[in-house]
């Protein structure tokens, strides 16, 4: 994947109607941007996807739509008032301001690239006895470079754990780290920002009116661990899942809906037993890592990648990374919170948030174990690894979107072959059976290669031509979008076959 492919997504997602800059009529707001006609569809049966995943499937987790305002007082307990920070840093040359941690992890990455490559020589230099752990213990070479990796982690790890920032700033200075841009290394000091939007409340100013846009989903969740726990009945283990707005003033927001300043999550917390969190945090790093698998888009595309900083509230953190077209990044968190924001939240409302165990008639504060992804970036993930430019047999070019069938926009299109005889009418009478179970498109226009040209284009998984022969034998011809393969099926059996071949279930088989 390249940068190239990322251009080729955003201009396609713009012109389909997926996504658009935000406020384009006024030049746009940066990193801002607008889900378009079909871009809302995607968006919807991703969360369709995961609410089901997650709520429907697993009989203890529950789903709340908590409001995007909250007490201030939230946001001293959760820490993101004293913590929630990035280090900044500027460049005095190039006047580019950069995050100073994402400049230490791009500089490892590089070594990280290094490493890979000599392993790929000497696996095709050793053929089938190559034993990859083995090389990458004992080669002198690898083995200095992964000593560097360390070095590097702990330093920046120790210095950001003791908040010395001038550390942070002599570990960019040694690393000899430059400007991406233009190789200057004449750096400014490294300042903490914090990310939080502020705004007033009502009619009142002044710091007593300040209120935050929630930069996280989960503690609208943990505020209400008790309402729901008590009116749900609910027993340890249990989950609370919410999809919503996010708010975070990025230093740097870029790379299209990668990174924005507004976006949505999806997250699960799941309270358990204090003791059990490791075991649940394995089981929850499994099961998502086969959500994101269930999806098809083949392997290679998702790795772990274990946090070195933890954040204030977490004992063990994980990235699932996605090989995004600017190379692998995070698309989803899992984190082991601990008991941190239910005792924070103890302490700062003065309220018990304690589960009464009825085995052990104890009670506790339970441990969480948190699964949060990104919307938007499961949006990105699912557009780049399923745009495909192809050259057909007959030497023909089609741009596909391989978009898994349940996650597709429009599922089927029903084209009559021409726009008279009667063709027109049965068409609308097929599209009428379908519209209440599906999302789908009626279209007349152009001869019928074009027409699938455009549902390629856009993801369609099925069209289903209306011809002459529909009006006596009552059957439709259907073509899949990957295969391009035609069937002619009864109308009498559509609906069940468009159920099947777009319905949510093929993803159950093996996501949790
Ligand atoms: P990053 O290191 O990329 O800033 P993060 O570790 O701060 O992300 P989390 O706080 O773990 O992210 O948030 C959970 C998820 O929310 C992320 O995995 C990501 O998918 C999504 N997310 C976070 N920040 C943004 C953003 N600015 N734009 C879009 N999605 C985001």
């Amino acid at each position: 994947m390249s940068d190239d492919l990322l251009k080729k997504v955003i201009s396609h997602s713009k012109e389909y109607g997926f996504v658009f800059p935000s406020s384009e009529i006024y030049d746009g707001l940066s990193a801002a941007y607008d889900y378009g006609q079909l871009g809302a569809e995607l968006k919807n049966n991703i969360k369709q996807y995961w609410w089901t995943a997650m709520v429907r499937m697993h009989e203890n987790i529950v789903g709340i739509d908590a409001s995007i305002f909250m007490h201030p007082n939230t946001w001293k307990a959760s820490g993101h008032i004293d913590a929630f920070n990035d280090p900044l840093i500027d460049n005095k040359d190039s006047k580019k301001r950069y995050r100073a941690d994402v400049l230490i992890e791009d500089h490892i990455a590089k070594i990280e690239t290094k490493i890979n490559k000599d392993v790929t020589k000497a696996a095709k230099r050793f053929g089938d006895s190559f034993d990859e752990q083995q090389f990458r213990e004992t080669n002198g070479r690898i083995v200095d470079r992964q000593k560097q990796i360390d070095e590097i982690n702990e330093r920046f790890k120790s210095a950001m754990e003791a908040e010395d920032l001038a550390a942070v700033k002599t570990l960019i200075e040694d690393l000899g780290i430059a400007d991406p841009d233009t190789g200057s290394r004449n750096w400014t000091d490294v300042r903490q920002f914090n990310l939080m939007f502020k705004t007033e409340l009502g009619a009142v100013s002044g710091d007593s009116g300040v209120i935050y846009l929630r930069p996280e989903t989960a503690q609208g969740i943990f505020v209400n661990y008790l309402n729901v726990q008590k009116s749900g009945r609910m027993k340890l283990p249990f989950g609370i899942a919410q999809i919503g707005k996010a708010f975070r003033n990025e230093i740097i927001a870029r790379q299209f809906i990668f990174r924005m300043r507004e976006f949505e999550q999806m997250e699960m917390q799941f309270f358990v037993k204090p003791g059990t969190q490791e075991k649940w945090y394995e089981y929850w790093k499994e099961a998502r890592l086969n959500w994101h698998k269930a999806l098809g888009f083949g392997d290679g595309l998702h790795r772990f990648h274990d946090h070195i900083k933890l954040a204030h509230y977490a004992e063990a953190a994980t990235d699932i990374e996605f090989n995004f077209p600017m190379g692998f990044k995070e698309l989803e968190g899992v984190h082991s919170r601990t008991d941190f924001d239910l005792k924070q939240h103890e302490e700062h409302s003065n309220k018990k948030l304690r589960y009464f165990d009825p085995e052990t008639q104890e009670s506790y504060v339970p441990f969480v174990v948190e699964t949060s992804i990104g919307l938007d970036r499961m949006f990105l993930a699912t557009l780049s690894a399923a745009y495909q430019e192809e050259t057909l047999e007959d030497g023909s070019q089609r741009t596909v979107l391989r978009i898994p069938a349940p996650l597709a926009p429009v599922k089927a299109a029903i084209l009559p072959l021409i726009k008279k005889d009667g063709l027109p009418e049965k068409a609308r009478e097929i599209l009428k059976m379908l519209q209440l179970e599906h999302n789908v498109q009626y279209d007349e226009k152009d001869a019928i290669g074009r027409r699938y040209r455009r549902q390629d284009a856009i993801g369609t998984p099925l069209c289903i031509t209306v011809d002459h022969d529909t009006l006596t034998d009552h059957a439709v011809t259907i073509r899949d979008r990957d295969t391009m393969a035609q069937e002619r099926i009864p109308i009498a059996d559509l609906a069940r076959c468009v159920q099947e071949k777009v319905g949510l279930a093929q993803l159950f088989n093996s996501a949790s």
